[in-house]
């Protein structure tokens, strides 16, 4: 395995044999054979998709400790921070909108959860907003720096936070449900945190969409090892509907990730330039020395520049078609006998 901090830019290619392979039961539908499709640099594990469902995963899943080494505590930044000046700011402004757009209809005053708050800038546009906030964080060095007024738990495994049933009125999980091992068991614990009738909002990259589908190997938002399943929009439907919930909306725009997306997923299709170079120079790095060539860093910066405008629009159209490169479900919780 290479260095962890280094895991941006493994690279990934497609997998040629396409022969099924057994692998333990879909989470989802309960197929016990799969397709390779990705083989990832350094890993035994190749990512395989669902012939019935189109789940994608890894095939063998890595164990608990290899999960644990992706995450070193360099991955969250330090001081609250994880990027570059500008891009901090615009990190910010995108918050207080998502967290305008996701209180619509949630009770004043209301508890929300945010499964893998990170440092918690969703949880700090709720507060501003007057609700009663919580976050779970793998990391206590991912927390820091997280707004005062949220009380969060840290803990390995949403389960093990031990927190009441029937307790909130909204659980979120923003681009995390995707790097979590159990999805299963992960959508039993929200249905049984949420008070019947709460929503449950889940956000991932969709594995259906076309930016995944045109970039192949490329696609940035595979982001492996992280990201330890690939998720269909239609996928992740049918597993929350299986496991009491209502599927209420589904949105496929989002400016902080798919206009990047598409930039970053293009140059990927590049074998001569470094995987993820563009994300890796706008990451704030901890240390003073610049990534890459200096002829390098202004040709992704000229990507950036030339290529935002385009991938803003191919974002637009891709997310007024239902094909947006992430999606936001939306889930009512359905009242179980009992309730
Ligand atoms: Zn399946």
């Amino acid at each position: 395995m290479s260095k962890p901090a280094s895991l941006y830019g493994v690279r990934v290619s497609p997998v040629v044999d396409v022969q099924e392979i057994p692998v333990p039961a879909c989470p989802v539908c309960g197929s016990e054979t799969a397709r390779p499709r990705f083989e990832i640099e350094g890993m035994e594990s190749r990512i395989v998709v669902c012939p019935r469902c189109g789940l994608g995963r890894f095939a063998p899943a890595p164990t608990a400790e290899q999960v644990r080494s992706y995450y070193p505590d360099e991955y969250y930044g330090s001081t609250g921070r994880k990027f570059e000046g500008v891009v901090e700011s615009l990190v910010r402004i995108i918050a207080a909108r998502q967290g305008r757009f996701l209180s619509r209809g949630l009770p004043g005053g209301g508890r929300v959860l945010d499964v893998g708050c990170g440092r918690g800038v969703l949880l700090r546009a709720f507060a501003d907003r007057g609700y009663d906030v919580h976050g779970t964080e793998v990391s206590a060095a991912a927390a820091q720096g997280a707004d005062p007024r949220a009380t969060i738990h840290i803990t390995s495994r949403l389960e093990d936070a031990a927190l009441p049933g029937a307790s909130f009125d909204q659980v979120v999980l923003w681009h995390v449900f995707e790097h979590l091992p159990d999805p299963r068991a992960t959508v039993k614990e929200i249905h049984r945190l949420l008070k019947p009738g709460g929503k449950a909002v889940i956000a991932v990259p969709n594995f259906s969409s076309w930016q995944a589908r045109w970039t192949g190997a490329g696609w940035f938002h595979l982001d492996p090892p992280r990201h330890l399943f690939q998720y269909p929009a239609e996928t992740l439907r049918r597993l929350l509907e299986d496991n009491g919930f209502r599927c209420s909306s589904e949105h496929h725009f989002s400016l902080r990730q798919n206009p990047f997306g598409w930039v970053q997923s293009v140059l990927n299709r590049f074998s001569s330039l470094p995987r993820n170079g563009l994300y890796v120079l706008l990451h704030r790095s901890g240390s003073a020395e610049k990534p890459f060539t200096r002829p390098l860093r202004w040709l992704f910066r000229a990507a950036f520049l030339f290529g935002m405008p385009v991938a803003v629009v191919m974002s637009v159209i891709a997310a007024t078609s239902r094909q947006g490169a992430t999606v936001t479900v939306i889930a009512t919780r359905l009242p179980t006998v009992g309730d």
